[in-house]
């Protein structure tokens, strides 16, 4: 998948359409269409970076995205959320654009499936 066909460039751009949470010039956060707890948000860097691996070489665009994550619960009130990305099929990665996902509103269980 390249960015010409990548559906989180297209939410990014506005093509496709998105819930969205927040947005500066190198972050987009949205809620997922699939929720798997009360509040799931993704967050993404507007670049078009694959994985983790890839966006390992940007060390300082990454702290930023956590700290984001950390802004955005705290703007909503949530004191609890889990947040994590799959790097890879077999973790759980399905959109090859690098993406995390903030979770809160239910007890989470560990160890995760
Ligand atoms: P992954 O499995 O790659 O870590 O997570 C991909 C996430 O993107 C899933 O939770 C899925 O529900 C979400 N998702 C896939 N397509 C769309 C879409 O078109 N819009 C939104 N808002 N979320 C999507
Ligand atoms: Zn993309």
């Amino acid at each position: 998948m390249n960015q010409s066909t990548c559906i989180f460039c297209k939410i990014v751009a506005g093509e496709i359409p998105s819930k969205k949470v927040f947005e500066d010039e190198e972050f987009f956060a949205f809620e997922d269409i699939n929720p798997q707890a009360p509040v799931h948000i993704l967050i993404v860097p507007k670049k078009h970076l694959v994985d983790l691996f890839d966006g390992s070489q940007d060390p300082a665009l990454l702290g930023e995205l956590v700290a984001r994550s950390a802004a955005i619960a705290r703007e909503r009130g949530i004191k609890d959320y889990r947040f994590l990305t799959n790097t890879g099929r077999e973790a759980g990665q399905a959109v090859f654009h690098l993406h995390f996902h903030l979770l809160s509103g239910r007890r989470m269980g560990w160890p995760p499936g």
